[in-house]
């Protein structure tokens, strides 16, 4: 599966990076990435990932845009109101690069299909807005032993990690909220430049964690705020009590 010469002049920049370069790109092109909701996170990595040359992605989102999607999410237009996001996406990926080859769900992902929608992917991406689903989906990332970038806006707050096994996602955030379908982006608003931007800092650390640039990633947790424009970050600690990673080594 050699870069064609089409391939090459696309990639140019990167090639010509010494930590990416023709084996990179390569990776790249051979990499199969799952990206969980077409919303305001997916906004700012489809484009990034589809002009990257990510070989094969996934999109997975049960929704239709609404009128009050669009202050945050650029994948979409005003006259496709009621159109399924994951249609329009993958047309966006795909007319951004027509070497990415896209495969939609069109599926909310639950407990009983996330083990075979995900199964096959080098990394996941979890852009949704509610804990149930992104616990659902970390749960089935550590079964899988897929790598997850976890990514979420809020209000003027972001948050971005990799999880790879230990600490996992649900060390993070508790059992609690695996019922918990309420504490969404709707009551409380979110910032739109917000959501492209985290989900355009998911997709560098997608690159990354595929290419193999720089510390491994994994663990370590990114605060963004954008009321103050300050980017921190924090190490995640394993809960060895967690009912899906701690009994794992
Ligand atoms: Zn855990």
């Amino acid at each position: 599966m050699a870069l064609s010469d089409e391939e090459l002049d696309r990639y140019a920049r990167h090639i010509v990076l010494p930590q990416v370069g023709g084996a990179g790109q390569q990776r790249l092109k051979e990499a199969r990435i799952v990206i969980v909701g077409a919303g305001g996170i997916a906004s700012g990595v489809l484009p990034a990932l589809g002009g990257a040359g990510i070989g094969h992605l996934t999109i997975i989102d049960n929704d239709r845009v609404e009128l009050s999607n669009l202050q945050r999410q650029p994948l979409y237009e005003s006259d496709q109101l009621g159109e399924r996001k994951v249609d329009l996406a993958a047309r966006f990926v795909g007319k951004r690069n027509p070497h990415v080859e896209v495969h939609t769900v069109a599926d909310r992902i639950d407990g009983d299909n996330a083990d075979a929608i995900l199964s096959g992917h080098d990394l996941i991406i979890d852009g949704t807005d509610n804990f149930a689903t992104r616990l659902t989906v970390s749960d089935a990332a550590v079964r899988l032993g897929i790598p997850l970038i976890s990514a979420a806006a809020q209000q003027f707050q972001g948050q971005v990690a990799l999880f790879r096994g230990k600490p996992c996602y649900r060390c993070f955030v508790g059992d609690a909220f695996d019922a918990d379908d309420c504490d969404t982006c709707a009551e409380l608003g979110v910032l739109g430049a917000l959501t492209g931007t985290v989900g355009n800092f998911a997709a560098l650390m997608a690159v990354r964690e595929i290419v193999g640039i720089g510390p491994d990633a994994a663990g370590r947790l990114h605060l963004l705020d954008g009321s103050s424009l300050s980017w921190r970050a924090i190490r995640l600690t394993a809960d060895p009590s967690c009912r899906i990673c701690g009994a794992s080594s």
